[in-house]
């Protein structure tokens, strides 16, 4: 594949560019995320203006409110958003995730429904896939999900839900058919956060936010119409969800990655770093660079498919591990300062936080175990582990 800029894609890259100069508040440029983003108004705001100038969901199609446009322009668009240091839209989980699986499996009443307030932000979603016996192995699903006339009626716990504290929506993959076992017998079910019998409890991690959650559903009535794809036939309408979330986050994953090896290297200059720290900075860069051709590669597998292909687990993998490298060699920079927490620590305890952030990397959208063992199988064609 040709790796520079066609003449649209080089229009598109330098249209954003102005956009974001004239249109990113300062306030927000470098923005740390966080569990605080979902009340930040400013945030919420800054979502519906991407959504507004037609960056939101660039590759969904035109019909939902989409940009239409190829998953180049969307690279092309965490490129320049982490470049210039812009914060991304507050729906993740919608926008990645819960909306391309509505537009491959939705009827077209989910559509209407689900996606421009997906797009506008004005709705958020989580994603309720693991359970306390169901993690990587997530065909051990038990939260129950039984057809009651036109209506399922849902019991069962999941664990580890980011954004559930504040999300409109869950994606949930429950057992329909109670004597069945692993891939059979599951059903993918849109739940409204807001029903009788939904609790949810956030979890705190080791930064001291709390972005993920338990849920527990207590005969939780769900309408039938609010299946997506068939009764039965959830295990398939998962794969889709999570082939988009490895798939898509590639370039995202990456370009956070430059914009922190940027700021190694700001740091590295700062502090004086030996010639051992510097020989570190140098490996980020290359390693950051090798994601970016591995991530070309699964874009061109995704042109011609049209569905994200395996590539994606080796740019999860290598991103989350390489990311843990980097904060941890930001933290020995810092020295005698890195113990300091909050506003008191050098960049206001940016690096801390993402140090601190950084573990949970190799666990969330499949661990890194497990994202070998798909590599190994499915993109070097290996035999099976078992
Ligand atoms: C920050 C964060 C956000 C998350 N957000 C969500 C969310 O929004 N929604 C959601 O549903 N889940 C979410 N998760 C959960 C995440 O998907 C699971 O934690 C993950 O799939 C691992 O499952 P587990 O925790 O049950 O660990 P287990 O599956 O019990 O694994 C324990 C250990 O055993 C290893 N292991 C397991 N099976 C194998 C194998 N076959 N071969 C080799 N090693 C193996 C694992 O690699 C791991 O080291 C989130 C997790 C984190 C950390």
């Amino acid at each position: 594949m040709d790796l520079r800029d066609s003449e649209d894609e080089a229009a598109f890259r330098t249209e954003l560019r102005a956009w974001l100069q004239s249109n990113l508040p300062d306030t927000l440029r470098d923005h740390r995320g966080g569990s605080s983003r979902f009340e930040d108004a400013e945030l919420r705001r800054w979502s519906r203006t991407l959504a507004e100038a037609g960056y939101a969901g660039l590759t969904w199609p035109a019909d939902y409110g989409g940009g239409g446009r190829a998953p180049i322009f969307q690279a092309i668009f965490f490129e320049e958003t982490a470049r210039a240091g812009a914060p991304q839209h507050v729906g993740v989980i919608g926008l990645g995730m819960a909306g391309p699986t509505i537009i491959t499996h939705g009827t077209a009443e989910q559509k209407a429904r689900y996606l421009a307030p997906i797009l506008s932000a004005e709705e958020i979603w989580c994603q309720g896939f693991s359970e306390p016996g169901a993690g990587s192995d997530l065909a051990g699903v038990r939260t129950r999900a039984v057809l009651d006339g036109d209506r399922f009626v849902v019991d069962g716990q999941k664990v580890w839900s980011s954004f559930a504290h504040v999300a409109d929506h869950c994606i949930l993959l429950a057992r329909s058919d109670p004597e069945s076992s692993r891939h059979d017998g599951l059903t993918y079910v849109i739940v409204d956060m807001h029903s009788p019998g939904v609790e949810v409890r956030p979890l705190t991690q080791i930064t001291g936010e709390a972005e993920f959650n338990e849920i527990f559903f207590e005969r939780v009535e769900v309408p039938a119409a609010n299946v997506l794809g068939e009764i039965g036939g959830g295990w398939q309408v998962a794969m889709t969800t999570l082939l988009h979330e490895r798939g898509t986050l590639g370039f995202a994953l990456q370009a956070q990655l430059e914009a922190s090896v940027r700021r190694l290297l700001e740091l590295a200059r700062d502090r004086e770093a030996t010639p051992l720290q510097r020989d570190a900075v140098a490996h980020a860069w290359m390693e950051v660079q090798a994601l970016r051709l591995t991530n070309y590669r699964a874009l061109a597998h995704l042109e011609v498919t049209g569905i994200p292909g395996p590539e994606g687990s080796i740019s999860k993998l290598v991103w989350s591990e390489a990311n843990q490298r980097l904060t941890k060699l930001a933290l020995e920079l810092l020295g005698a300062e890195a113990p300091l927490a909050g506003d008191d620590a050098p960049y206001a305890g940016w690096w801390q936080h993402q140090q601190l952030r950084s573990r949970g990397n190799t666990i969330e959208a499949g661990t890194s175990e497990i994202l070998r063992n798909i590599v190994a199988e499915r993109v070097l064609g290996l035999p099976r582990s078992r």
